[in-house]
């Protein structure tokens, strides 16, 4: 499932003063202004991974690999190690939230709400489930002295995903 994220009142106020600029130089700026929000400089590779991820607001789930393939369609020269570094420092930096699906596959989720996710099996596509569409009954107290910080769902389906 796919949501537009709203643009933050900093977002909005810039897009506005920025009216003269081409749309391109205003995605470009948002993708860099991203990463200084985040505390982290706006090197070359950064901001290139940064616009594929964020310029376009919508949310989605990459792996290390299919971010590299996706540069690379864009004629975006990156090492897959590069790629794989600037995914575990944007979510350091709090900007992606990482979702492992199983010991060997990870995915990094630009959605950084709280929802579960469907996973293809398959096709090894992932798709989001709103909070609100489960509903979890009798959770165990956490031990004492710790605490629930997250609960985590994937629905598992052995389909392959829609063509949607
Ligand atoms: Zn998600």
């Amino acid at each position: 499932m796919t949501t537009l994220r709203k643009p933050s009142p900093a977002q909005r106020a810039e897009i506005t003063s920025d009216a003269a600029k081409s749309m391109a130089e205003a995605v470009e700026s948002t993708a860099g202004q991203r990463l200084r929000q985040a505390g982290l400089r706006t090197t070359r590779q950064r901001l290139a991974l940064a616009e594929i991820l964020f310029a376009d607001g919508l949310d989605r789930h990459v792996t290390a690999e299919s971010l590299y393939a996706c540069a690379a369609g864009q004629g975006i020269k990156l090492s897959l190690a590069t790629v794989y570094n600037c995914l575990h420092q944007f979510t350091n930096a709090g900007l992606l939230r990482i979702v492992t699906v199983d010991s060997g596959r990870a995915y990094f989720d630009t959605n950084l709400s709280q929802h579960h996710h469907f996973y293809y099996e398959k096709s090894g596509d992932l798709r989001d489930i709103p909070a609100s569409h489960v509903q979890l009954a009798n959770l165990p107290q956490a031990p004492a002295g710790q605490r629930i910080s997250r609960v985590d769902v994937i629905l598992r389906l052995d389909d392959a995903a829609p063509t949607s």
